[in-house]
């Protein structure tokens, strides 16, 4: 038992949380799989990613306007006009779409984005959890880089305590010794979440390794320790990424991680 810990706790709650979004459910049984750029660049391409990501399976597509860089000498996104461009993506794709949202006074713009997104940089920003948790739109929790998992539980009190029950918790990898991969991909953490909460937890090992050869294997994993589903990044040209590039894989690269990311699911069963 975890102190303070009350809404999301599986003793209160033994069935798990399912979140709807249009025709989709995530957490329970399901497998969900976000995919998409890094940030959203141009039309072209995240329209050009957005159809091939749902070819191969993906059920939301990610993409990043507000994009919150460690340098700000770094590409800081789109802003308002790669809302739009996710917009539009979504009228041509029928996909429902997660976006990073960095302070609250950028709710209206958010207007059309089906699940916002709470970055590692931002999981103990309690004034937008606060405000988050009297929205009505399902809020992806990132693992801050350097915060416990008791920590990222009551994050998400702080979203359900205010109101909004649907918390999706993801695993995006911590800070450690180990400097050969971005992060460390916390997998028991996954494991020791599903016990915890009833909330839906999902990976994204694109942040939690950095290294685009390590997603599959990763994505394996995370699906074979019970996560109820995957971020990961895609890029239809890696190499000229405005961010992220190293750890994007490629929209074949991404087909065939669906293909196995399914078998490993239905070998659980
Ligand atoms: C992201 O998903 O775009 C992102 C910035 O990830 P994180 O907050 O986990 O670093
Ligand atoms: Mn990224």
């Amino acid at each position: 038992m975890i102190d303070n810990i009350n809404k999301s706790d599986r003793r209160f709650h033994p069935e798990d949380t399912i979140i709807s979004v249009g025709d989709l459910t995530i957490g329970g049984d399901n497998l969900t799989i976000i995919a998409g750029p890094c940030s959203v660049e141009s039309e072209e391409q995240i329209i050009q990613i957005a159809r091939s990501i749902k070819e191969s399976g993906a059920n939301i597509l990610r993409g990043g306007a507000f994009k919150p860089r460690t340098s700000p000498y770094d590409f800081q996104g789109k802003k308002a006009d790669g809302i739009k461009l996710l917009s539009l993506a979504k009228r041509e794709t029928g996909l429902p779409i997660v976006s990073e949202i960095v302070g609250i006074n950028h709710l209206d713009l958010f207007d059309d984005i089906d699940i916002l997104q709470v970055g590692a940089r931002n999981m103990q920003n309690f004034e937008l959890l606060k405000e988050l948790g009297k929205t009505d739109k399902p809020i992806l929790l990132k693992r801050g880089f350097s915060n416990t998992i008791k920590e990222l539980l009551l994050s998400a009190e702080y979203i359900m305590s205010n109101g909004n029950n649907k918390v999706i918790l993801c695993e995006r990898g911590i800070r450690t010794f180990e400097p050969m991969t971005r992060n460390t991909l916390d997998l028991s953490a996954v494991s020791l979440l599903k016990e915890l909460t009833h909330l839906p937890v999902i990976v994204d090992p694109s942040h939690a390794t950095g290294i685009s050869s390590l997603v599959e294997p990763m994505s394996l994993a995370s699906v074979a320790c019970g996560a109820n589903g995957l971020m990961i990044e895609v890029h239809n040209s890696p190499e000229n990424a405005l961010s992220d590039g190293e750890q994007a894989v490629t929209p074949e690269e991404f087909d065939n991680i669906v293909k196995k990311v399914n078998n490993i699911k239905n070998a659980l069963k």
